[in-house]
């Protein structure tokens, strides 16, 4: 990666270019010719530079993602042109899409989203900030069965918020299935309609350590008073308060003062709020005043529509086939099936390869293989007991209870779709049985899920929550 050609600065002009446009053409002719067409294509053209100061460049990537991808990849290369360009003080920061963050190519620290003890007191809209991801719009959100009551409520509160019964309005669903994106959707829906309205999105994680940090620096008043002003309060992944008693009470305060005052409440769960054990019961029955909507998987047709509309978004063109192979193979988690998609495109423009059928069916193998080091027995295990209501430890007695005997072949059949463990290790782990129960018990499960629907169901149902749960 380090051998770069950079030419030598003699040749290129010794007073450093100040003026913005020929200072980064300058920058792009470097790249250039140090890449590879394609990837100055997909990587470099879309840069916009902004401006340039203190020999600090600023630029605009098209998305979080891309920062990611040039920091990993080209980190170097971009050092290294820019230094010799603009001279040895020279920095490149970033600015992704309209967000206000900006990122030090050199330190490589995100900025931290954090609780600014300045913004509480400020009204006025440009220092107030939402914390909202503008790339999450309801435009780029697919519409699928599994999301039909969510995305039709998430549009209501749109247009009115805190004026609908559906507040709070509180979506669960497993993960990578479009909680955070339908939520944002909703923040950046109402700050286009009414952009007078104040605000806020954070995980339930962030509220907590900005609480904690209160306490510590003596500003619960202010950091309480600052969320209770809220017009839209958007809290992700609430479950994270499980186990965290102060922080729950204080959010029960702000719960109730933003209900009385008709101001919306949004939040997101990986559970339905009945099964948050370990979180307090008047929480729980306040989270089920307003509309409860979950998000299922999506099915084959939206998960071809998202891919669709996600290659498009990348500049990428995809044969259906392709899109097809793909949806029919990753079927119970969005994020994965994006990734997916990021993978291709990483290997088509670093190797110049083209995106075929083999390449493809690689990259899908190359998920699930992703995905096999995170599952073991014994999460199978538990989600199919959970899952039939077994006892746990029956299923690996001498019990042959029919029902104990499908939970323990079904167990089996999972651990061997789903694990890298051998036969061997399978059965050891289901009370010390011979590899051969185990193929016994894979046949077995094979051959009913082919005449009875309701085995195919139940074990396609408790291999999608296993799989969500483990990603
Ligand atoms: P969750 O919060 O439920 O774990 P995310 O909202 O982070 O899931 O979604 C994971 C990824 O999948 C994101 O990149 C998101 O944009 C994408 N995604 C999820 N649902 C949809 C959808 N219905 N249409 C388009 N993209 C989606
Ligand atoms: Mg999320």
């Amino acid at each position: 990666m380090d051998n770069y050609l950079i030419p030598d600065s003699s040749s290129i002009t010794k007073n450093f270019p100040t003026d913005i446009s020929t200072s980064w053409k300058e920058c792009l002719r470097v790249i250039k010719e140090n890449v590879s067409q394609m990837t100055y294509n997909t990587w470099f053209l879309p840069i916009k530079p902004l401006e340039m100061s203190d020999s600090i460049l600023k630029v605009q990537l098209p998305s979080q993602f891309f920062w990611e991808w040039i920091d990993e990849h080209f980190n170097t290369l971009i050092t290294k042109t820019i230094h010799e360009v603009l001279g040895p003080q020279a920095k490149l920061a970033y600015v992704i899409f309209e967000e206000k963050e900006t990122f030090d190519i050199s330190s490589l620290t995100k900025k931290e989203q954090s609780y600014n003890s300045n913004t509480i007191s400020s009204k006025s809209k440009p220092e107030f900030e939402t914390f909202l991801n503008p790339r999450y719009k309801f435009d780029n959100f697919i519409k699928g069965e599994g999301n039909q009551l969510a995305r039709a409520a998430a549009g209501a509160i749109s247009d009115n918020p805190g004026g609908t019964s559906f507040n709070p309005f509180f979506v669960y669903g497993g993960v990578g299935l479009g909680k955070t994106h339908l939520i944002q959707a909703i923040g950046n829906k109402i700050l286009d309609k009414f952009p007078d309205k104040k605000i806020i999105y954070l995980s339930s994680d962030t509220f907590t350590v900005e609480f904690v940090e209160a306490i510590q620096s003596n500003k619960v008043n202010e950091f309480s008073n600052f969320y209770r002003n809220m017009d839209v309060l958007i809290i992700d992944d609430i479950q994270f308060l499980i186990g965290k008693e102060k922080t729950q009470d204080l959010f029960f305060q702000i719960f109730n003062i933003l209900h009385q005052s008709r101001k919306q409440i949004i939040l997101s769960s990986d559970k339905p709020p009945k099964d948050l054990k370990g979180l307090d019961d008047r929480l729980i029955s306040r989270f089920q005043w307003g509309l409860t909507a979950d998000i299922q998987p999506p099915d084959l047709e939206t998960r071809i529509a998202i891919l669709k509309k996600k290659s498009e978004d990348y500049g990428m063109n995809i044969a259906n086939d392709i899109l097809e192979y793909i949806a029919s193979n990753i079927t119970s988690n969005i994020r994965e099936l994006e990734g997916c998609l990021i993978k291709l495109l990483a290997n088509v423009s670093l190797n110049s390869r083209e995106i075929n059928l083999a390449l493809t069916k690689k990259t899908v193998q190359e998920i699930a293989t992703d995905r096999k080091v995170n599952i073991t027995i014994e999460t199978i295990t538990k989600s199919v007991c959970t899952y039939l209501k077994v006892d746990e430890n029956k299923i690996r007695d001498k019990t042959r209870k029919k029902e104990i005997v499908l939970a323990r072949q079904v167990a089996m059949y999972l651990s061997k779709e789903l694990t890298k463990c051998s036969l061997k290790t399978i059965g050891l782990n289901f009370g010390g049985r011979d590899h051969s129960t185990v193929i016994h018990a894979c046949n077995s499960i094979e051959g009913m899920k082919l005449i009875d629907n309701s085995v195919k169901h139940l074990v396609e149902n408790i291999r999608t929550q296993i799989e969500l749960s483990s990603t």
